[in-house]
Order: C-alpha cells, then sequence, then structure tokens
C-alpha cells in the first residue's frame, strides 16, 4: 500500500480522535518509529498515531477499516523480525496506553495496559511483594503489548513458561474496530474455544492488544547463580536434568555459552572478565531461585556441581557470592549481543528442538555451517533450559561484510532445515515478523499455514491489521 494512497481526509479525522498530542508526521520526528531493531528494514508511512485510551484505538481502527486503509501496530520497536515496521500504512504507537489498572495480590494478577513497558510492569509486581516473571534484555523499552503478540520468552521461560503462559485476560481491539474485553481474571474457564491464544503470538495480525491480566508470583528471597564450565553439550543437557531434580524444580535459569561468546564479551565489554582461571569450551550460566524464607540454594547447587563433577561432566564452576557477584555473571551472558555487534556482521538464528537434541544439534550444525565459510566465527548461547539456541556465526576477519553476508540466505537455509529435520522449530522466540515470512511457508505443514490463512480471514477479512506480515 502506498503512502499516497492515504486520503488527507482520513488523516485529518485520524488526527481529531487522537488529539493534538497523539500523532506525528514530521519525516524527522517519524524516524524512530521507522527503522527497525536491526536497522534492516526503513519502513514509510503518512502518519503515526499515539492514541491514549482502549477507545481512541478502537475509533482509529474504525476510520482505518472504513476507508480500507492499513494499520501497523508497534509497541516499543524492539523486534528482531521487522514485524512493527510500516509499508505505507498508518502507524499505532500503544506507548501511550502505559496504566497499571489493577494490582490484586492476593489474586496473584495485574491488569496492564500494552504501552507499559516490560521493566514497568516489573517494577510494579516488585513493589507489591511479588514477581512477574518474563524477562529480556531489551526490557528496559520494549512493551507488554509487543511481548504478547510475538509471546516473547527470555530467560526464565524453563521455570515460568513464555509470555504465552502469563496471560489470563485480554483486551483486544478487532480489525473493524469492535473492542473484545476478555479481561477475566480465572484460573479456570473451560467454556469453549480459548480466544486470548489465538491475538497472542499473531504479531499483530489478527488484532491489537490494549491490556491483559497477567500472572503474578511469589517473589524469590533465595537466588543462587553459577558460571559452570562443562564437557560439551550432552554434559550440560545432563547437568539441567541433575539440577532440576536435586533442587525441587526451583532452576529458574539454564543459559548455554560457548568460548566464543566469552571471547567476545571480554574483548568489546568493559569491565568484564573471566570467571574462571582456565579456559574452557562450554559454559552454562545457571541460577536456582526460591521463596522459601530459609533456604540453601549454595548448598544444593553445590551439591549437583560436584556429582556433575565425578561424573565427568563439570570442569569447573564460578558460584556468586554476593548479589553484585550474581550479577556480573549475567552481564557476561547479557552482553553477548552487543559484544557480537562489535566485532562484525551477523548471520543469526533463533531455533529450538528439543532438549536432548540440542547436543546433536550443534553438533551437525557447526559442521555444516564451517563447510560453507570455513573461517567464519561459530558463536553459540542460549536458552538451553527450553532448547533454544541462537546459532550465529560471525564475520571473520578475512572476508568483506558483503562476501560474508552474500553467504546468510544459504546458511539460514542450511540451519533451519536441521533444526526442523530434527523436530525443531525455525524460530523459537522471535516471531515471523517479514523476515521469516517464507520459512513459515517452507517448514508449516501445508494444513497449519491453511487453517492460519482461514482465522486471518476470518478475524481480518479486509487485510487491515499489519498486513503483509506473517501470513
Ligand atoms: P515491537 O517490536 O514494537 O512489535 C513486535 C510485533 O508485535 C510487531 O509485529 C508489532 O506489530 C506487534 N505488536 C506490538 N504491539 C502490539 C499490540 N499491542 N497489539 C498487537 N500487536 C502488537 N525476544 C524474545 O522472545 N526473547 C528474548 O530473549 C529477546 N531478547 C531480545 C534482546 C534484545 C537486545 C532485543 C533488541 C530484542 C530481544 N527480543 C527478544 C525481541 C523483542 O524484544 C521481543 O520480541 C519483544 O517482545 C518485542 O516487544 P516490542 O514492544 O518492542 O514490540
Ligand atoms: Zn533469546
Amino acid at each position: 500500500m502506498a503512502t499516497e494512497s492515504i486520503a488527507p481526509e482520513l488523516v485529518a479525522r485520524l488526527k481529531d480522535i487522537v488529539g493534538p498530542q497523539g500523532w506525528v508526521s514530521d519525516p524527522a520526528d517519524l524516524d524512530a518509529y521507522l527503522l527497525d531493531q536491526r536497522g534492516w528494514y526503513r519502513g514509510n508511512t503518512p502518519l503515526a498515531v499515539r492514541p491514549a485510551s482502549t477507545a481512541q484505538v478502537a475509533e482509529v481502527v474504525r476510520a482505518c477499516s472504513e476507508a480500507g486503509v492499513g494499520i501497523v501496530p508497534q509497541g516499543g520497536n524492539t523486534g528482531l523480525v521487522g514485524g512493527a515496521v510500516p509499508d505505507g500504512q498508518i502507524l499505532l504507537s500503544l506507548s501511550r496506553l502505559n496504566r497499571v489498572r489493577a494490582l490484586d495480590a492476593v489474586d496473584h494478577t495485574m491488569t496492564v495496559e500494552a504501552g507499559c513497558v516490560l521493566a514497568d510492569v516489573q517494577g510494579a509486581a516488585a513493589e507489591a511483594g511479588l514477581l512477574f516473571p518474563l524477562s529480556l534484555a531489551a526490557e528496559g523499552s520494549c512493551q507488554l503489548g509487543g511481548n504478547l503478540a510475538t509471546n516473547a520468552g527470555g530467560t526464565a521461560v524453563l521455570r515460568y513458561g513464555n509470555a504465552r503462559d502469563l496471560v489470563l485476560g485480554l483486551e483486544v481491539v478487532l480489525a473493524d474496530g469492535r473492542v473484545w474485553n476478555g479481561l477475566r481474571r480465572l484460573r479456570k474457564d473451560n467454556t469453549g474455544y480459548d480466544l486470548k491464544h489465538l491475538f497472542l503470538g499473531s504479531e499483530g495480525t489478527l488484532g491489537i492488544i490494549t491490556a491483559a491480566v497477567l500472572k503474578l508470583f511469589p517473589r524469590p528471597h533465595h537466588v543462587c547463580t553459577a558460571f559452570v564450565a562443562v564437557t560439551g553439550a550432552e554434559a550440560a543437557v545432563r547437568l539441567l536434568a541433575a539440577c532440576r531434580a536435586a533442587s525441587g524444580d526451583d532452576v529458574s535459569t539454564f543459559e548455554y555459552i560457548d568460548r566464543n561468546c566469552l571471547d567476545l564479551v571480554l574483548r568489546h565489554i568493559p569491565g568484564t572478565r573471566d570467571p574462571l582461571a582456565e579456559r574452557y569450551a562450554h559454559y552454562v550460566l545457571v541460577e536456582l531461585a526460591s521463596s522459601r524464607a530459609h533456604d540453601d540454594l549454595g548448598t544444593v547447587l553445590e551439591g549437583a556441581l560436584e556429582r556433575g563433577y565425578e561424573k565427568g561432566h563439570v570442569l569447573d564452576a564460578a558460584i556468586a557470592t554476593s548479589e553484585a557477584r550474581g550479577r556480573e555473571l549475567w552481564r557476561l551472558r547479557e552482553t553477548i549481543p552487543e559484544a557480537e555487534r562489535a566485532d562484525g556482521a551477523g548471520i543469526k538464528h533463533d531455533i529450538s528442538v528439543p532438549i536432548a537434541r540440542v547436543p546433536e544439534f550443534l553438533e551437525r550444525a557447526r559442521e555444516a555451517a564451517l563447510r560453507e565459510i570455513p573461517s567464519a566465527l561459530v558463536v553459540v548461547f542460549g536458552h538451553l533450559g527450553d532448547g533454544n539456541i541462537h546459532f550465529n556465526l560471525n564475520q571473520p576477519k578475512d572476508m568483506s561484510r558483503e562476501a560474508f553476508m552474500a553467504h546468510m540466505p544459504s546458511i539460514n537455509r542450511t540451519v533451519m532445515d536441521i533444526a526442523v529435520g530434527m523436530e525443531g522449530s525455525f524460530s523459537a522466540e522471535h516471531g515471523v515478523g517479514q523476515l521469516k515470512r517464507a520459512d513459515l511457508e517452507r517448514y508449516k505443514p501445508p494444513i497449519e499455514v491453511a487453517l492460519m490463512r482461514t482465522l486471518k480471514r476470518a478475524l481480518d477479512p479486509r487485510d487491515i491489521l499489519n498486513s503483509g506480515k506473517v501470513i
């Protein structure tokens, strides 16, 4: 859809709906809305609207629907698949819908608007002595609506599930501007189709999420973090099972990190240091967390690591003895993407396979990738506890950025083929957006693609919502 096809009357009507504070049309001010996080997609729009209430969102959508004009919803614009970038459509930013509407500490629920920044949602839960566990490196700028629309994962999925698992109810503006108020706080409600799950993970293609009822959890009082050198991915998977068993399933994080990641972080991130005296090839960041008043997670973790050592799975470990030391260990994991970027161009993947098959995946993917670019730096990290691996290649020093990136399509294909061939997914947590649309057609069984099209046609027959994304 071209920008010039949007009538000036519609633009005027939309400006009127949201009021003088609620729109942006100056090209310089629009810039931040139009470039995606990775700098791969630059979009265009005649107008960004920033409605301040669900009613305004509904009016905007109704006006666009009547005019047959498309809308692209946007949260914090931190998505990694170009899903929030408009191609001539009206951009609808949720950022002014940022109120916590209610919090019930007995119920362990909170009702939050879509434009709340994730860190603020976590903060509001913490203020009430509770935990909202969704956590990812972009939490200072991504918004709850974006998290739900992409069914975000992050580092606490192992214990608490994906974004989808943290939602009890939703409020959604439908493609024709009607509002579905499904803000129920029920833990049990078997009354037909569970409609919220249609919108969770639909990346703005089926409805615009304006608010949600979230599940809250007891806040952990004790946390024990360790940076552990293991003999390989197989040993890591076994250590995960051992830690789960030994701790009564109190493992809240289990992240794999290979040596190349650590080297990049030590080289590019100021103030970091190797927590262990010697170099090893494979590491995991393990965290146990408990809300019990008296708990000795350190002893539990030490015991599991000692048994791992005796079995030949564990080589060495640094257990954090203070909160500050724990944060230092976390920093080694969280700054990997930043260190990758600082080192050169990257060819990235966000795949998942069954946890037990991660070692086999890593071996096959590494071998296949290095066959194509023998000098590439293979950089592997990720949420091993969820079977979700970020299998990345970084630009070798002997190759130009252009020559290296020219391999991206074929390396992507090879790595995704391997993952999907092992009962895996070509996109574990980042979604489809526009980046992986062709992959969806290639890897999903035709019957699933057909069902998705049926749903899209039923809920958005005029193709108003985020047209050209996902499907
Ligand atoms: P946006 O980028 O604004 O939008 C994402 C998609 O959702 C778009 O298709 C958009 O149209 C749609 N959308 C946004 N808001 C709404 C709404 N209210 N209703 C309907 N549709 C909507 N992701 C993970 O899953 N796990 C990670 O660990 C992770 N780590 C990251 C680390 C970094 C440093 C960065 C930059 C990104 C990371 N991401 C991760 C990706 C991204 O942060 C998440 O996908 C996040 O949930 C997107 O939220 P957002 O508000 O920025 O959404
Ligand atoms: Zn991730």
